[in-house]
């Protein structure tokens, strides 16, 4: 058995890792990705809700639609990381990874930036 490979994140760095992954190593990849979401959005497609007046539902591409040979898309919370271990705890499981990718994204620190929370767009 290959290494395994857990990828947290299915954002666009997560899923453009796990592709590549697929397509250099197919079925031998063993790669775990977990996400909280079961699906994903582009960012730049609330244009579509605000313009178009497109339905939220129909810009959600399901990640059980976007699996790819190799693999494994899990739809859990992580909790907790150690990288040193390599350890990871989700609201579900514990995950052990001999590679661990951390792409879980950013969030806006509203403190840092005082009135963003009440004026902000
Ligand atoms: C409205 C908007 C429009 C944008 N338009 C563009 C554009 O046109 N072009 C461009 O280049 N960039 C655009 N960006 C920026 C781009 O979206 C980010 O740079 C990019 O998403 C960052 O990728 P990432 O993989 O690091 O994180 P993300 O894409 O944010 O992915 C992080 C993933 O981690 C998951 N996650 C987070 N916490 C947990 C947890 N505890 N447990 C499990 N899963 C978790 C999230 O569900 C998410 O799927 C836009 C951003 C926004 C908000």
């Amino acid at each position: 058995m290959g290494e395994r490979i857990v990828v947290l994140g299915a954002g666009f760095g997560g899923l453009e890792l796990c592709t590549t992954l697929s397509e250099t190593l197919g079925e031998d990849a063993h790669v775990t990705l977990i996400d909280k979401s079961d699906a994903f959005v582009f960012g730049f497609s609330k244009l579509d809700i605000m313009f178009r007046g497109a339905a939220p539902d129909s810009l959600r591409m399901y990640y059980r639609d976007l699996a790819k040979p190799g693999v494994r898309v899990l739809r859990e919370t992580v909790t907790a990381i150690d990288p040193e271990a390599r350890t990871v705890v989700t609201d579900a499981a514990m995950h052990e990874a001999d590679v661990l990718v951390i792409a879980l994204g950013a969030d806006y620190d509203m403190g840092s930036t005082p009135g963003l929370a009440e004026a902000g767009n």
